[in-house]
């Protein structure tokens, strides 16, 4: 199987785990507004990648219950800091679970999978979904993979690329909409922010 992880990535985030949680990064409101509009009130929701937590603090303000994970050690400490409960050490690879979650939040952070993964990653979330579970997952676009200026990878998918690492099966509908933004960086960047629902 392909490698998910990127280890040079993850040793950015365990470094910078200080100034990253530290950032000021505010919840993404309008995007976590229609995913919550497409779940059960009170549903239960995993987050990937969750960083410093602030999407998994709005989600709980909305009064979902939320399962926030990340696969870095040090970040997800440091959510746990700002939830005040604790965030497990979850790397995408190692999603298990089937069935389980009314929605997955991915805000951000699969587009850290290198290429060759993604499909199965993505595979694992399906499988992770109710019936009829959403997931949310953003991207920043681009041509072909490569790194950032810190040495992170990225697979900078474009739009019409990202749409067969879903795969042709299991999805009712996959909405990819492109808007521009920036990142950690403050470089300008074209994001592909993804919403699919699993088939009923
Ligand atoms: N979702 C957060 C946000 O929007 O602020 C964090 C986004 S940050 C760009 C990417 C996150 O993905 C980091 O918290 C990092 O630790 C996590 N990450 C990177 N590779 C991962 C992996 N293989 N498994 C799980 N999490 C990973």
């Amino acid at each position: 199987m392909p490698a998910a992880k990127d280890p040079a990535t993850l040793d950015f985030y365990a470094n910078e785990a200080d100034a990253y949680a530290a950032r000021g990064q505010e919840a993404n409101r309008s995007w976590l507004d229609r995913f919550g509009s497409a779940l059960p009130p009170g549903g239960h929701v995993l987050e990937l990648g969750c960083g410093a937590g602030q999407d998994s603090e709005a989600l709980l303000f909305r009064g979902f219950d939320v399962t926030p994970t990340d696969g870095s050690p040090e970040l997800a400490a440091r959510a746990a800091q700002r939830l005040g409960r604790p965030v497990p050490t979850l790397l995408f690879e190692d999603l298990v679970a089937k069935q389980a979650f009314d929605g997955i939040w991915a805000n951000a952070c699969l587009l850290h999978v290198p290429r060759e993964a993604l499909p199965a990653i993505i595979g694992r979330v399906q499988a992770a979904l109710k019936p009829g579970g959403v997931f949310y997952a953003s991207f920043k676009a681009g041509g072909a993979e490569g790194r950032d200026r810190f040495g992170r990878y990225y697979n900078y998918p474009s739009k019409e690329w990202l749409p067969a690492a879903y795969g042709p099966v299991g999805w009712r509908e996959i909405e990819i909409s492109q808007e521009a933004g920036s990142g950690y960086d403050r470089e300008p960047t074209d994001w592909l922010h993804v919403l699919a629902i699993k088939m009923p």
